[in-house]
């Protein structure tokens, strides 16, 4: 159905250790804007190249998707499109207010890049408004070198300041040489800009080309993590060797 429908997931593009129990499940993340991204963070398996130009059928088109599956809750990502003045901001909001159109009980759940301008997307009505730090601010310039982790906090400040109402979340690997203090320090950044829900997982190596890992971290850690983010207020918080951003998304609801 994804190759008729010509659709991306970031389930197949980003390597992700869950594909086969999502899909299994018949649930799927779908990535916008191509199958390729402008940036080459050193973790992620999705490739960096020249992108294509948008599709406007997009929208449609995961919606169709939608329908197939029977979805009540859809999780959208997409690449990072440095290349578009508005860093695809507007084929966002697009996307998602086609599928709201045709669905209007669908839940709609957007992990977005660091646009900066965030309020078309909001005004198109997602339930969840989600963007990822990824790691600790000391490991950017090794695992995203062309990504800042100043502008993500504001991306998710922003959004709170814009629209309270729209839950807020974000995502961490660990096992890339970060300590569990910087872990907590992130956790308590992302507090501060409101942030509401967090999912902390365990980074593995796509491919020889990316980032070796540096520590397997313990379940019992992640069981940790996960009890300090509740404590310090995250309203919901998973952290397990293989959560990823939008693993079992829909069980904490819009
Ligand atoms: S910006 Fe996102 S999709 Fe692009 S390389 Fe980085 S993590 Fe992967």
């Amino acid at each position: 159905m994804l190759q008729e429908l010509n659709l991306n997931t970031v389930c197949q593009h980003a390597a992700c250790p869950n594909v086969a129990e999502c899909f299994a499940r018949g649930t799927a993340t779908f990535m916008l804007m191509g199958s390729v991204c402008t940036r080459r963070c050193r973790f992620c398996n999705v490739a960096q190249a020249i992108p294509q130009p948008l599709d406007p059928t997009e929208g449609e088109r995961i919606a169709e998707a939608a329908r197939r599956l029977g979805l009540r809750y859809v999780v959208l990502t997409s690449v990072t499109r440095d290349d578009l003045p508005d860093g695809g901001a507007g084929h966002w909001a697009a996307v998602i207010r086609t599928i709201r159109a045709r669905f209007t009980e669908l839940a709609v759940e957007a992990l977005i890049p660091d646009l900066s301008d965030l309020s078309d997307v909001l005004a198109a009505g997602p339930c969840v408004l989600a963007h990822n730090i990824e790691t600790v601010p000391r490991l950017y310039p090794m695992v995203r070198p062309q990504a800042d982790y100043q502008r993500s906090l504001d991306v998710l400040a922003r959004a709170k300041r814009i629209r309270p109402d729209v839950v807020t979340k974000s995502a961490i690997l660990v096992g890339l040489g970060e300590t569990e203090d910087e872990v907590l320090e992130a956790l308590a950044d992302l507090r501060q800009v409101g942030c509401d829900r967090v999912v902390l997982g365990q980074y593995l190596r796509p491919t020889r080309e990316h980032l070796p890992v540096v520590e397997f971290v313990t379940p019992e850690q992640f069981d940790r993590f996960a009890e300090q983010a509740r404590q310090m207020g995250f309203s919901w918080a998973l952290a397990a060797p293989l959560a990823r951003s939008s693993y079992h998304a829909a069980e904490a609801g819009p």
